[in-house]
């Protein structure tokens, strides 16, 4: 009996736990929040990242550790890895932890990226604004996720050089601080990809993202996107992979702009972005996450026909409004709402671009929510 041990116990950790469920697989998760949802379908140690009496109890039950978040802290990660297999790499997520160190690696790799500077105090921040221009970006360097620990300069707009440092400077000496050019792309994509520990690497079809206050709203897969560009986009993540050593799912956000792609970040974990690959694909990014840090066989990564991700964000609407939509799936994460939490999705599969618009209508009608679903429309209806 093989037991998988998850940092973190939110919906991810959750999803891993179904879709280890038919390997025969056993989870134990470990969440600082007794009321972590994972812990619905399987075992949770409630306790700090950085309590190594609760990190030797997780070791002590485990095979092997992966992570449903990636700012458990490094050192925890590294303490484990002396103990028990863990993947991704400790290496690769403390580089993929700091968007400086990221960003600096994805240049190494030949991967661009939007123009950056490094932040340790005001002065800096004034020489950064300089070089970079406006508009631009001012974001944390650690512990932001979902637009969180950002803020926008546009002097035009009120939105100035000290606006930022009153939002943020504080934390230039804690997390520390990155200005990045803000990149006006045409669309935003991702690449979920799996590497084995052999080395092998697949990706998943290019998916198209939209995001709304920061925060994902839908997902397309696969992207409408050209062979060459789509070909770059999973080029740049097989080249990250394989300079971190990467063994398990990632994605890489990228901008795309008059068809250049720009990486934004690298999630070291199964991302939101692949949530339709749970129907929508022959194995799911949960699976073959599993799959990957287990050293088992990947699975194919293919997709028939066309699937859209909408997520749920602060709380769920009516069910099932949902579910009488064909090829529509449902999933509630059993968490209480609260805004901006992330509480649930649906999918909805469709074997051609105008079924899977007819279905998003239906569902965007019968939810009140057509602005959600007005941009997939739009994309499938090929404007
Ligand atoms: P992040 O937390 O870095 O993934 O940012 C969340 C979202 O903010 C991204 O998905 C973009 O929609 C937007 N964003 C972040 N960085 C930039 C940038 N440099 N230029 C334009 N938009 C950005």
């Amino acid at each position: 009996m093989t037991t998988v041990g998850i940092l973190g116990g939110g919906q991810l950790a959750r999803m891993l736990a179904l879709s280890g469920a038919p390997l025969g697989l056993r989870f134990l998760v470990m969440d600082t929040e007794p009321d972590a949802c994972a812990g619905q379908f399987a075992p949770l140690l409630v306790g700090d990242y950085r309590d190594e009496r609760a990190l030797a109890e997780f070791a002590s039950r485990v095979d092997v550790a992966t992570f449903d978040f990636e700012n458990v802290p490094a050192e925890s990660a590294q303490w484990l890895s002396e103990r028990v297999p863990v993947f991704p790499n400790p290496r690769a997520l403390a580089v993929i932890q700091d968007r400086l160190a990221e960003k600096t690696l994805f240049r190494k790799v030949g991967v661009p990226v939007p123009e950056f500077a490094n932040v340790g105090s005001r002065e800096e921040l004034d020489a950064a604004v300089a070089r970079i221009g406006t508009p631009c970006i001012l974001k944390t360097r650690r512990l932001g996720y979902d637009g969180k620990g950002q803020f926008r300069i546009r002097p035009e707009t009120g939105a100035t050089a000290d606006a930022a440092w009153d939002a943020l400077g504080a934390q230039a000496q804690t997390v520390g601080l990155i200005l990045e050019a803000f990149v006006p792309f045409d669309r935003e994509v991702s690449v979920v990809a799996v590497r084995g520990r052999d080395g092998e690497f697949r990706t998943w079809p290019l998916t198209e993202n939209w995001h709304v206050d920061g925060v994902l709203s839908a997902s397309l897969a696969p992207a409408y996107a050209n062979d060459a560009l789509t070909a770059t986009a999973f080029d740049h993540a097989r080249r990250l992979a394989e300079e971190l050593d990467y063994v398990g799912v990632f994605a890489l956000e990228l901008f795309c702009r008059d068809g250049v792609l720009l990486a934004n970040e690298l999630a070291p974990r199964v991302h939101n972005s692949g949530h339709w690959s749970f129907e929508g694909a022959e194995t799911s990014q949960f699976q073959n996450h599993l799959r990957a840090v287990l050293g088992r066989p990947l699975g194919s990564t293919s997709m028939r026909g066309h699937a859209c991700m909408l997520n749920w964000i602060g709380e769920l609407p009516d069910a099932d409004a949902v579910l009488r939509v064909a090829g529509a799936h449902w999933h509630d994460y059993g968490k209480s709402p609260r805004p901006g939490r992330k509480v649930g999705h649906a999918t909805v599969r469709a074997d051609s671009p105008t079924e899977l618009a007819q279905s998003l209508q239906r569902i965007g009608a019968a939810l009140g929510r057509q602005t959600q679903v007005a941009p997939v429309i739009a994309r499938l209806s090929g404007a």
